[in-house]
């Protein structure tokens, strides 16, 4: 049997899966079905397959086209790092295709392939399963994907072409120089000898290549690493409007303008990419279907972790199947009993869900140890240790803020410290309530060096100031080294204390 009959088999078999999977979808839209809805009402609705979500290799399989093109456009394989789009593929034109390939080239199954294969289609099936069910456009319905297309794609070839420029040990070695932070994680070998990449990882990495690089690439080349960057932040939001949505249009216009550099330095010959391409398609498919979350495969993979794997472990490993199950049906009556007890215990407010959103995510909660790491320490050694010889000055501007009358600015420098020793905190946790990522490190540190901690660590903290933040870029931000704030948060509670 030759691989073309091959490929076709295996495309047949799984269309023909697929088929019988859906037929109850397919009944359910031609004939309607009643379901309740959200306020507890019946309703006759119509369903339909309107997303697919897959990784590229079966975004091919699922939608008939041609590995290495767009399943969602026809742009031709040796175009796609231009930046237009060529017009959609549809199913009715998928299915022409097949069709006018089944009569001209009937005499066998690898001529009517081939036929297809030129007109970037694969032909493996006659009769797709996306045929039967009403309403379906299936290459509208292929989704973006953050983890496969961005992260394990994209910015997978990023890091290589970096690597390239730079030179592996020397990005290792800058990698590895990196001072502790906070939401850092700290590759203490380097990434080029990491095996079996996980998405987890490939965050972590985006979040520190930038700074890795800068200095050694061109100017254009660092412009187009910070705007695939951009890219893959923006989007992820988990809300969108018209004016963030010109945000990811613009970064992906910015990384087509110097894409150039990477041709240039002799990373690659061209960017014809399937992933870079699909980008091109995000805006629309957001427009179509909200935001990029509802149709990660981060979150199906996550699901494996919670059904599959940990329902295992929760069995003696010996006719586990039936354990899991048992498993997870009292998970979901825990987690019913627990939503029902949180809404009874908590009603629902009117307030209209943006102002519930806005308001969540200005809120976070920081919690402190019940022991400072350092009491009564000196504030000239603090200031010395801590590296902050404006401390006093600090200080003194901040009490004032807790007078009945506060003083004028020359009276400030004037005055004197009631005190001369305060405790000190190291750390703090910090809870944003927004954060999605579970494994997201929230504690901040101000810690001096010492023996074992030459370098000490004084981590960064960017918060909003005011009501002008935007949604990109540090306007309507501070930056804060809290080695200052640490020691201004420790002195209210030692005047409270004492
Ligand atoms: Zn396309």
């Amino acid at each position: 049997m030759s691989d073309i009959d091959l490929r076709s088999r295996i495309q047949r078999l799984f269309h023909e899966s697929m088929r019988i999977i859906l037929n109850p979808l397919k009944e359910a839209g031609q004939k309607s079905v009643k379901i309740r809805n959200s306020k507890g009402e019946m309703q006759q609705i119509h369903p339909f397959l309107c997303c697919y979500v897959a990784d590229y290799p079966e975004q091919c399989l699922v939608s008939c086209s041609k590995s290495g093109t767009c399943p969602k456009c026809r742009q031709t394989a040796d175009n796609l790092q231009s930046l237009t789009k060529e017009s959609a593929r549809t199913t009715h034109w998928t299915k022409s295709v097949i069709l006018n390939a089944k009569e001209n080239a009937s005499e066998s199954i690898s001529a009517f392939s081939r036929t297809c294969l030129d007109k970037d289609v694969i032909g493996g099936t006659y009769d797709p399963f996306w045929s039967d069910p009403p309403y379906t456009d299936i290459h509208k319905a292929i989704t973006p994907d953050i983890l496969h297309q961005l992260y394990q794609g994209l910015f997978k070839h990023l890091v290589g072409w970096c690597q390239s420029i730079v030179g592996e040990k020397e990005l290792d070695q800058r990698i590895r120089s990196l001072s502790h932070g906070q939401g850092l994680r700290r590759f203490k070998n380097g990434i080029s000898a990491l095996s079996q990449i996980s998405g987890s990882e490939r965050k972590n990495m985006a979040k520190i290549l930038l700074a890795c690089v800068h200095d050694v690439l061109a100017p254009r080349g660092v412009q187009a690493i910070k705007a695939l960057l951009d890219f893959i932040y923006l989007a992820q939001y988990t809300t969108h409007d018209t004016i963030t949505l010109s945000y990811l249009e613009d970064t992906l216009k910015k990384f087509h303008q110097d894409k150039k550099y990477f041709i240039d330095v002799g990373c690659r010959e061209h960017l014809n990419i399937p992933k870079l391409h699909s980008l091109i398609h995000y805006v629309d498919s957001i427009k179509l279907f909200g935001t990029t979350d509802n149709y990660n495969t981060e979150m199906f993979e996550r699901l494996h972790i919670d059904f599959a794997k940990q329902g295992w472990r929760a069995t003696n490993q010996r006719d586990e199947f039936l354990q899991m199950i048992r498993w997870l049906s009292r998970q979901e009556k825990i987690d019913y009993f627990k939503h029902s007890l949180a809404s009874r215990l908590q009603p629902l407010s009117d307030t209209p869900l943006q102002n519930v959103t806005n308001s969540a995510s200005k809120r976070s909660t920081i919690t402190l140890a019940k022991k400072p790491q350092y009491s009564s320490h000196p504030l000239q050694i603090i200031q010395a240790t801590h590296n902050c010889p404006q401390l006093q000055h600090h200080l003194k501007q901040y009490l004032n803020n807790f007078l009945p009358e506060p003083l004028l600015n020359h009276q400030i420098q004037a005055s004197i410290i009631p005190f001369n020793n305060v405790d000190v905190y190291s750390m703090f946790r910090f809870h944003p309530e927004t954060i999605q990522d579970d494994d997201e490190d929230d504690i901040v540190k101000a810690i001096p060096s010492s023996m074992s901690h030459p370098e000490g660590r004084f981590d960064t903290v960017i918060f909003i100031d005011n009501e002008n933040a935007e949604a990109t870029g540090l306007e309507g931000k501070r930056n804060n080294n809290f080695n200052f704030h640490m020691v201004a948060c420790v002195n209210t509670n030692h005047r409270n204390t004492h």
